[in-house]
């Protein structure tokens, strides 16, 4: 599962800590024979999480930033065999791809996104991302930001998503268990993960303090109860408050391709009887 290439992220960054749980993860799952390492694809954008993508031996697609969700999305209706994952920031993912995450919990393709939530555009020396809390100072904001965080988790929710889930890159033994329930989930599983940066946003101190795991009477298929649980922390990292974590939400849905007759069979193995000379006959 690993890679040779070199490793770039900042000594101690938490993201190695994502690294090691999706390599487990695949691997595990691998080897209890529920997925086959031929058929995984994953697709990632521009950002210090995106990087990923170079560290991880297996096929994909490295785009633009804020686009790995409709890169994922293409990537599974165009073979479903695919078992396919997403790598992003929230910066991407929650600013300009916003519009794919909502569609996608409405359309639940069958594939796993995982959003590195560090709260800040990391890569480009800390700017504000939509998740930045109000007051944070960064290189676009010398003044501080000026309004709330957005609630990712709450978003997806009322977006129709199937799996919602928080992970904590300080708690790998948990975030490698969400990530296998996520793969194995069937439609669109979306994991937004709290992602200290040690150079631009270092918010490890309170996630250590405030970050509690769901427990097991808790009951997954509820929505309510699900909302209700997105709604538990507001995103500050001053006021002083609880942050669940692991799964919120987990329904069987219909999926994207089953709902299309012509996406049943990868693309390879369509017929199509396209006489390209014919088509084009007017135009020549
Ligand atoms: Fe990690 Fe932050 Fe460095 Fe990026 S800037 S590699 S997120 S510590």
């Amino acid at each position: 599962m690993k890679t040779k290439e070199k490793n770039t992220w900042c000594p101690g960054c938490t993201n190695m800590s994502l690294l090691r749980s999706v390599q487990e993860a695949l691997t595990e799952l691998i080897n209890e024979n529920k997925i086959e390492k031929k058929n995984i694809s994953i697709a990632a954008d521009i950002g210090c999480f995106a990087k990923i993508f170079d560290y991880i031996n297996v096929s994909g697609f490295c785009g633009l930033h804020g686009r790995t969700i409709p890169l994922c999305f293409g990537m599974k209706v165009g073979n479903p065999e695919l078992t396919v994952l997403g790598f992003a920031g929230d910066g991407a993912t929650y600013g300009e791809g916003i519009s794919h995450l909502i569609h996608n919990c409405r359309f639940n393709a069958d594939f796993t996104m995982v959003v590195a939530n560090n709260k800040t555009f990391a890569l480009t020396t800390g700017q504000a991302t939509p998740t930045s809390e109000k007051g944070y100072k960064g290189a676009s904001t010398p003044l501080g930001v000026g309004e709330d965080p957005m609630n990712p988790l709450a978003l997806a929710l009322m977006s129709g998503a199937s799996f919602v889930a928080r992970g904590n890159a300080l708690n790998p033994v948990q975030l490698k268990n969400i990530l296998k329930q996520a793969v194995e989930h069937k439609g669109f599983a979306f994991i937004d993960i709290l992602q200290p940066c040690l150079t631009f946003n270092n918010f490890t101190p309170y996630l250590q303090k405030n970050a509690y795991e769901i427990g097991d009477d808790y009951n997954v298929k509820d929505l309510d109860q699900a909302l209700k649980k997105s709604l538990e922390w507001n995103g500050s990292l001053s006021e002083d408050g609880k942050i669940p974590t692991g799964v919120f939400y987990k329904k069987e849905k219909p999926i994207f391709e089953e709902q299309w007759p012509q996406l049943k069979k990868p693309w390879y193995q369509v017929e199509r009887n396209i006489n390209q000379k014919e088509n084009v006959k007017e135009f020549l």
